[in-house]
């Protein structure tokens, strides 16, 4: 690994280089903390998102999924107690003009001692500014004392308009998350299915939040994508639910997503972590290079959300079940899994990043699983002669239907291989002369680097999907 740059800034730069991720409007210079998915980054992020989806909705018989609109009805956030709530408090430098959350404010203190304890939250806010231990705290940037605001609340949401005219026109939010469309629509979804708790809804789409603070890369975004499901259960049997989800959701990342095991870990939520809405929460962490980060919540919601909005419409009726077995009502508890895509995203390519030798040359090569590999498979003709791309463009065709190939037939071999190991293409499968006589190919191995037995052109299908569908 090239130890001078952090593996971010590799990654950062290999992600640009080869149109995995880059800067948005990049001809304007960018905007802060947005990002576009170039042509191998859309291909990983569906691909993500699309084994997400067979995971929790395809393969289980109890799980549908909706695709609900951006912008709800407003009185959606203050039954969600997101407009009250949703907040980040803020505290600015009268000398710098430097702005910082008060999270961030603390962390700093806390690093430099210039506080021994952190002060008690108190009205949702960590720090008294009355208190001497505020009028302590030096400012992260300039390190003057006693120049800190009093910290002020910021609401995370982007607000918007809907009409032509801002004078008059009907204020509304960009969903910071996507769970509340799934609440809001599950009375549809109950009449339109026979769905009887526990049972659960997903989605996967955009989310905003005015961060105050974002970055890391794709890590923190004001605009990203969430993949979330909410899970309706009899009240009473969230923690059996909870640990049911854990394990499922940590297998996936393992065992479907192939990231290494000693790089993720859970997190439990202190009682002074958890968010409004929830009563017990678990973190699935991934050891990025700044450190254990979320990057999956698993959460305990209980039944606040559909409470809520049962005050909040009217419509308590319509949101409660109703057993018809036992004739009871209720109002199912909610156990939530909610992922970030682009987070999750970020985790697969550090944890695929690797460098080794070959033939005294350093290889980078993306060992990303198959199954989420942009291209799944290159075809190489080994010449541009002699009938060999034709041959070749055989191959291609067979495949395309099902798996995303990618067609080279320019420059020598080795660096054509060089550039798929880049991209993290699994297999190579190479058409030479040996191809015209007895219709085989060589199938070179992305990890392993080994040509085995040469499969013949029709067995290439199989073998690919031996490997993506396993
Ligand atoms: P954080 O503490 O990092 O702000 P959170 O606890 O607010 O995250 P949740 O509200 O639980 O996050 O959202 C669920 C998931 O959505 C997170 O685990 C993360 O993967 C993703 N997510 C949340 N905020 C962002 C963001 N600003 N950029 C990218 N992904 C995000």
């Amino acid at each position: 690994m090239a130890k001078e740059k952090s593996l971010m800034d590799v990654i950062v730069a290999l992600a640009k280089r080869r149109g995995f991720v880059m800067p948005t409007s990049e001809i304007y210079g960018g905007i802060g903390s947005s990002y576009d998915y170039g042509p191998l980054g859309i291909e990983l992020k569906r691909k993500l998102a699309d084994l997400w989806w067979r995971d929790m909705v395809r393969s289980r018989e109890n799980i549908v999924g909706i695709d609900s609109a951006i912008i709800y009805h407003p009185r959606t956030w203050e039954a969600s107690g997101h407009v009250d709530g949703f907040v980040d408090p803020l505290v600015d430098c009268r000398q710098c003009k430097s702005r910082f959350k008060e999270d961030d404010l603390l962390e700093h203190a806390a690093k430099a001692k210039g506080i021994e304890t952190p002060p008690i939250k108190e009205n949702g806010l960590h720090l008294d500014p009355d208190s001497p231990e505020y009028a302590k705290l030096p400012c992260p940037n300039c390190g003057n004392r006693g120049t800190l605001t009093p910290p002020r609340a910021f609401n995370l949401m982007f607000k918007t308009f809907i009409g032509p005219v801002e004078e008059g026109a009907s204020s509304v939010f960009l969903r910071p998350e996507t769970a509340q469309g799934i609440y809001t629509d599950y009375p549809q979804v109950l009449n339109s299915t026979r769905l009887r708790p526990p049972f659960g809804i997903a989605q996967i789409g955009k989310a905003f939040r005015n961060e105050i603070t974002p970055g890391n890369f794709i890590f923190r975004t004001r605009e990203f994508e969430q993949m979330e499901m909410q899970y309706f259960i009899v009240p009473g049997t969230e923690d059996e639910t909870i640990e049911f989800w854990k394990e499922e959701r940590m297998r996936f990342w393992r065992e479907t997503c192939g990231i290494r095991e000693e790089n993720l870990r859970f997190h439990t939520h202190g009682p002074d972590e958890l968010a409004h809405y929830a009563k017990s929460a678990f973190d699935i962490e991934y050891q990025f290079p700044f450190g254990w980060s979320e990057f999956e919540g698993i959460h305990n919601r209980t039944d606040y959300d559909l409470k809520r909005h049962a005050e909040y419409s009217g419509k308590e009726k319509d949101l409660m079940y109703f057993d018809d077995q036992t004739r009871e009502r209720y109002l199912p508890f909610i156990v939530e899994t909610s992922a970030g895509l682009n987070r999750a995203l970020l985790a697969i390519l550090l944890d695929a990043y690797h460098e080794d030798e070959v033939d005294g040359n350093t290889r980078v090569v993306l060992k990303l699983d198959p199954k989420l590999a942009p291209y799944t498979a290159a075809i190489l003709p080994l010449t541009k002669k002699d009938g060999l791309p034709e041959k070749a463009r055989e191959l291609f065709n067979s495949l395309k239907h099902e798996f995303n190939v990618f067609y080279d037939e320019s420059g020598n071999i080795g660096r054509r291989y060089r550039r798929q190991d880049e991209a993290g293409t699994p297999f190579c499968f190479t058409v030479d002369h040996q191809t015209l006589e007895d219709g085989t190919v060589t199938i070179r191995d992305r990890d392993t680097l080994d040509q085995p037995d040469r499969p013949k052109m029709e067995q290439v299908i199989n073998l690919l999907r031996d490997k993506v569908y396993a």
